[in-house]
């Protein structure tokens, strides 16, 4: 018992074949040891022939630019659709900050949207009334939609799609989480202006960090790039006509990225694996219930995270004390830099079940973590406009992510069901 290693919720994991060493060590040797190269346009190559299969055998003609970040993608697909300072940008509220970060940066507003109770992603309803609220009340229509693909799911694309044409606005796909997923056999990220892919270390694959940009043509795929480059005019010496980032990707990276590459359709298999364990593990412990897709079959996720949710009356051990200490480090220990907390709790938080279950998972071995706590509840928002139902707050209360990934056995996914039993029995 004692010897068990404790079971992360996700980490990178190289091919056993060790492609990725194989294309670091071609960097090394060819020394293209900077920030483009063979590797970079291979693999860019590799996830424009990824993201271009369509299940049914057709394909796409989208092309791809490989960058440091899936935060930089966001970034530089916000200036693809011409967002500039005081315009507004929709967003979906629960997600990862870097769905929102960027439009800030920018100097332009981010107007968050809440979740259909099915998906966890954005409501279409909520949605329209939001695009047409910002019409009426500020004359304009927001530049940009962010839909994110939380823990996998898709986003309902056909019914966003279709409001976004309707009104004219892009559609930026965050699908950091959602590699490989597919809606209608298409893989998320082809389906709007932009599709943002991350390749953090722990995402469905990895290039240690990195991002990518899935763009509707080689003209726009250009300019993301010449953005990603500083942008440079074509001179003999530094000439500049716009701003631009130093965003693109290491051909050091990129070298891992090719090897992962390798195992993508491996990875996506085992995090479904491991899905339906859990579903079928936990299908009868009374309150808890795991985040499935919906029952109908354009829905394909890559469950990137399982995530669950626990009933606010369901007791779990040592509930009483949840919360009564200040956290003194980031919670799972390698989330890198952050700010001590003053005050044990805040007015938004997950219910004492859920965090004393957090805290009787780690105690066994096993990281479980909250979900993406809402942006329109983080303070550093509390300015922002926020259309809801409440749903995403709702959820946040009750649910918690759960291990999920190729380090994840069999034997991990019993043994964390038997724990969760036995905390709550
Ligand atoms: C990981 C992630 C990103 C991109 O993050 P990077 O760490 O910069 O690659 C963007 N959006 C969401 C929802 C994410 O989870």
């Amino acid at each position: 018992m004692s010897e068990r290693k404790t079971i992360y919720l996700c980490l990178a994991h190289m091919s056993e074949a060790g492609f990725e060493q194989k294309y670091v060590k071609e960097a090394f040797d060819t020394n293209w040891v900077v920030p483009m190269g063979p590797n970079v346009n291979a693999f860019e190559q590799d996830l424009a022939a990824f993201a271009n299969n369509k299940s049914d055998g057709s394909t796409l003609d989208r092309s791809v630019v490989c960058l440091s970040a899936g935060t930089a993608a966001v970034h530089l697909a916000l200036i693809g659709c011409g967002v500039q300072a005081g315009d507004e940008v929709l967003v979906q509220s629960f997600t990862f900050c870097a769905s929102s970060h960027p439009i800030t940066y920018l100097g332009a507003k981010p107007v968050f949207v809440g979740s259909e109770p099915t998906t966890w992603n954005m409501d279409p309803v909520l949605l329209e009334k939001a695009i047409l609220d910002r019409k009426a009340k500020t004359g304009r229509y927001p530049k940009a939609i962010v839909p994110v693909a939380l823990y996998g799911m898709p986003y309902d694309c056909e019914r966003i799609m279709a409001i976004a044409d309707k009104y004219g606005i892009p559609v930026i796909e965050d699908a950091a989480e959602g590699m490989g997923s597919r809606f209608c056999g298409q893989v998320l990220g082809t389906f709007g202006k932009y599709g943002v892919l991350s390749f953090n270390g722990n995402k469905m694959i990895t290039t240690s960090g990195g991002g990518a940009l899935i763009c509707r043509s080689r003209e726009e795929a250009n300019e993301v790039m010449w953005y990603a480059t500083q942008a440079r005019d074509a001179y003999p010496y530094y000439q500049h006509t716009a701003i631009g980032y130093n965003y693109r990707m290491s051909n050091v990276c990129a070298g891992i990225g090719r090897g992962q590459m390798t195992v993508l359709d491996e990875h996506i298999a085992h995090h479904k694996h491991v899905q339906a364990m859990y579903e079928k593990l936990l299908a009868d412990v009374p309150g808890v219930k795991m985040h499935q897709q919906p029952a109908d079959e354009r829905y394909d996720a890559n469950f990137w995270l399982c995530a669950a949710t626990i009933a606010p009356d369901v007791h779990v051990k040592g509930q009483e004390s949840a919360y009564k200490e200040v956290i003194k480090t980031a919670v799972g220990g390698a989330a890198g830099v952050i700010h001590a907390a003053d005050e044990a709790t805040t007015d938004c938080q997950p219910n004492d079940n859920v965090e004393a279950l957090r805290v009787f998972m780690l105690g066994k071995k096993v990281e479980c973590r909250p979900l993406w706590k809402p942006m329109h509840k983080q303070p550093v928002y509390a300015d922002a406009a926020v259309y809801t139902n409440g749903v995403e707050e709702d959820l946040f209360k009750v649910g918690f992510c759960l291990p999920a990934g190729p380090y994840v056995t069999d034997d991990d996914v019993r043994y964390i069901c038997e724990c969760i039993k036995e905390a709550i029995a």
